[in-house]
């Protein structure tokens, strides 16, 4: 997968270089390129943001860096389908059903907004998808963008074993089972003993029993539609 981010920040990418994220560059299966559209600015001080129209506090980030940025991108990009996101609070809310679709793309374009955020002509033009990663207001769509990324590249085929995702939370729609590792007692406190009776049917029992136990405990939402639907 092909993964173009716009950012006037791309310093701040650098957890992208590490671990699985950073191995699944090195093998090719994501090709990730960061792009400043403050490079695209035509002012001579390589400003990008203006006061709001209407007043009010901040700055707003000018629609026509971002379009040149862009329209680079495009230029020189040989896939044949692409996908743009602007990261914003006020978009969908993302979860890892949205991570999952959005790893079978060829090639996603990521917008990251700053200080009040991006004239809303650049979103009504170039913009497929406004995605939030919560309820909350970051400086920037940086962060955002590494989390996107790094939820949906753990979907694309190679990046993970297939076994590692299987079971994670959300998969079939409840929160993970506890795990466990050696010792068998860390101050006092004991592995289960289901986990080490070497009996499988017995051990997929218990962790979908805790399965359900914790989900309906901390996500009554995600058990009440898990139990619908079973
Ligand atoms: N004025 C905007 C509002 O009230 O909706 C907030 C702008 S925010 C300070 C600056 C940028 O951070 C946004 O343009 C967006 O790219 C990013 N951002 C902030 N919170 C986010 C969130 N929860 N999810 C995704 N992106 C976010």
């Amino acid at each position: 997968m092909k993964i173009d981010i716009l950012t006037l920040f791309p310093e701040m990418f650098s957890p992208l270089e590490t671990s699985i994220i950073g191995r699944a560059k090195e093998n090719n299966l994501l090709n990730i390129n960061l792009i400043n559209f403050r490079d695209y600015s035509k002012d001579r001080l390589k400003h990008v943001d203006d006061t709001p129209y209407g007043g009010g506090a901040g700055m707003v980030i000018k629609p026509e860096p971002i379009y040149d940025a862009y329209e680079d991108v495009i230029k020189n990009s040989n896939s044949s389908s692409h996908k743009v996101i602007y990261m914003s609070p006020k978009g969908k809310v993302f979860n890892q059903e949205i991570a999952k679709e959005l790893s079978k793309e060829e090639h996603l374009i990521i917008l990251c907004g700053h200080y009040e955020g991006v004239d809303e002509r650049i979103i009504e033009e170039i913009v497929d998808e406004e995605i939030s990663i919560g309820d909350y207001v970051l400086t920037g769509g940086e962060l955002p963008a590494m989390v996107l990324v790094d939820a949906v590249a753990r979907n694309i085929g190679g990046v993970l074993s297939e076994d590692s995702t299987k079971d994670e939370s959300f998969t079939d729609g409840l929160l993970e089972y506890p795990q466990y590792t050696r010792p068998e007692e860390f101050h006092g406190r004991k592995v289960p003993d289901v986990l080490l009776s070497g009996d499988h049917a017995k051990v997929d029992k218990w962790r979908l029993e805790k399965s359900l136990e914790i989900t309906k405990e901390r996500r009554p939402d995600l058990y009440d539609k898990y139990i619908k639907n079973v």
